[in-house]
């Protein structure tokens, strides 16, 4: 089954900038991959529109065969999402913006509530739960982000940046936890800065240059090349 099927993607932004110019790239399900790139290549905009946040100007996209445009609601329940920006309401209890979320789905208080008080313990946001979320560092926010984009349970969690500027030990410890969603049968695509963090996490990648696809391969094929 394929999880992400992205075909013949285009971009060109209000102000006429050509962002994507021809995108296509397959991500398998239960694969861990990794669209890597420089700064300014098309990532952001590629998952921007992956998760309906973006506008394509042209091509298609489907999540586990449901296609964007003809069945958004149902591709959107296989999707997991966190941007690069928090955007939340910082004024918000912790716990409370995990709930919220999970309402959205439709899914029960009592499960809710149990998903919720778990993912606050596995990503060591317990001792915060009854706070405001503004009162989280930096690494509990994006942790807090990516809690909240697992409340659904979805098949697929696409990731802008999890770990930017987020220190070398904490980002070891969010690995684990992906890594560990992974296994369980969560398929996951990032994006990443950290040549390390793509080397350890990722099986399959694909590198984004000038809104182009240059390279789409193992992990491993890449790093022989290195
Ligand atoms: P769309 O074509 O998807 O409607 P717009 O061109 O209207 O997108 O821009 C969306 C927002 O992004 C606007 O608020 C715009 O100011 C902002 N923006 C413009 N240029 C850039 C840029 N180079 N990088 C990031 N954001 C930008
Ligand atoms: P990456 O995530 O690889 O750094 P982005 O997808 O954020 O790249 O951006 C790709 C290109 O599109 C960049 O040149 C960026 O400045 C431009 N861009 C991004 N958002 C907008 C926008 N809203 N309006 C105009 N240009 C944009």
């Amino acid at each position: 089954t394929l999880a992400l099927s992205v075909k013949n993607l285009r971009k060109t932004y209000g102000n006429g900038f050509e962002a994507l110019k021809d995108i296509s790239f397959d991500v398998e399900e239960g694969d861990f991959f990794a669209l890597l790139g420089p700064n300014g290549a098309g990532k952001s905009t590629t998952l921007g529109i992956v998760s309906s946040l973006v506008n394509k100007s042209a091509g298609e996209v489907s999540v586990f065969n449901h296609d964007l445009d003809t069945e958004k609601t149902k591709a959107k329940m296989h999707l997991g999402v966190v941007p690069q920006e928090f955007n939340f309401n910082m004024f918000e209890n912790v716990k409370d913006i995990l709930v919220t979320q999970a309402g959205y789905y439709g899914i029960s208080k009592g499960v809710a509530n149990e998903r919720a008080d778990y993912y606050l313990k596995q990503l060591g946001l317990w001792e915060k739960r009854n706070g405001a979320a503004r009162m989280l560092s930096g690494g509990m926010k994006r942790r807090l982000m990516i809690a909240r984009a697992l409340m659904h349970d979805p098949k697929l969690l696409i990731l802008d940046e999890p770990t930017a500027g987020v220190d070398i030990e904490l980002r070891r410890s969010m690995w684990d936890f992906l890594q560990e969603i992974n296994r369980a049968g969560t398929t996951i695509i990032l994006t990443t800065h950290y040549l390390e963090e793509a080397e350890s996490l990722c099986r399959n990648i694909a590198i984004i240059d000038h809104g182009k696809i240059v390279q789409n391969t193992s992990m491993r094929a890449l790093l022989e090349q290195l």
